[in-house]
């Protein structure tokens, strides 16, 4: 596994090109992006995949719904999108990718039946972003003043909103155990090839 972000002086796509997609239990290798976005996915990136996953658990359709996802990284935005938009179970929604060359992000965040912060930016999605009934999930992971907080603005969101994940305890332990999940499939693949 390789754990991102790298020292500046390593190309961190030449060293993700290098891993072999069959062990690649964070879902980074081309391979494993190309096959999720043809809807026929081998390795989920862990941390989109635990998003999905929340969705399902807590029976929150997506379907038809409109989401929208701040951030277009290629660990989460990005595939995340892709994951969502699949004409598949727990997604076929409408997806926007917002990011920071979208003018008049809250046009966009309004929309929002099913909001995605994953931007890096300490509570920049405040109440007056976001329409009732709403289901957050916050996927940012901040340090400010020696504590954890995450892109959205958790006290004044959550008025407004049906669901919303807590920074820490959200998204991050979802993260973990997906991981898990792809490393015993890597596991078990392995052995049954043999
Ligand atoms: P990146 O920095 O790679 O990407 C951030 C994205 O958000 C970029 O596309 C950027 O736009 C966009 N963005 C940043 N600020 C704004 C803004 N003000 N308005 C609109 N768009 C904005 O971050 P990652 O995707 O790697 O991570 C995002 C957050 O999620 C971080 O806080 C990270 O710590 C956390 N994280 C949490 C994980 C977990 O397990 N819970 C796992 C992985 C990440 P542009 O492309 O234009 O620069």
């Amino acid at each position: 596994m390789v754990q991102l972000p790298l020292p500046k002086h390593i190309d961190e796509r030449e060293l993700l090109y290098r891993i072999n997609p069959e062990k690649d239990v964070d879902g980074f290798h081309p391979y494993n992006l190309g096959r999720l976005m043809i809807g026929d996915p081998v390795f989920l990136p862990c941390t989109p995949w635990g998003v999905q996953e929340l969705l399902v658990r807590y029976q929150i359709e997506v379907s038809r719904k409109n989401v929208v996802i701040v951030g277009r990284s290629n660990i989460v935005g990005k595939p995340l999108a892709m994951m969502l938009v699949q004409k598949a179970k727990g997604a076929n929604a409408t997806v926007t990718i917002c990011h920071t060359a979208t003018p008049n992000l809250s046009q966009y965040t309004r929309m929002a039946d099913i909001l995605i912060a994953a931007a890096g930016s300490p509570r920049m999605i405040t109440g007056d972003m976001v329409h009732d009934g709403v289901v957050v999930i916050d996927v940012g992971i901040n340090k400010v003043d020696d504590h954890l907080v995450g892109d959205v603005d958790f006290e004044s969101v959550v008025p407004h909103a049906s669901y919303i994940t807590p920074v820490p305890g959200g998204v991050g332990p979802m993260t973990i155990a997906m991981l898990m999940v792809n490393t015993v499939k890597s596991a078990e693949r392995f052995v049954s090839s043999q």
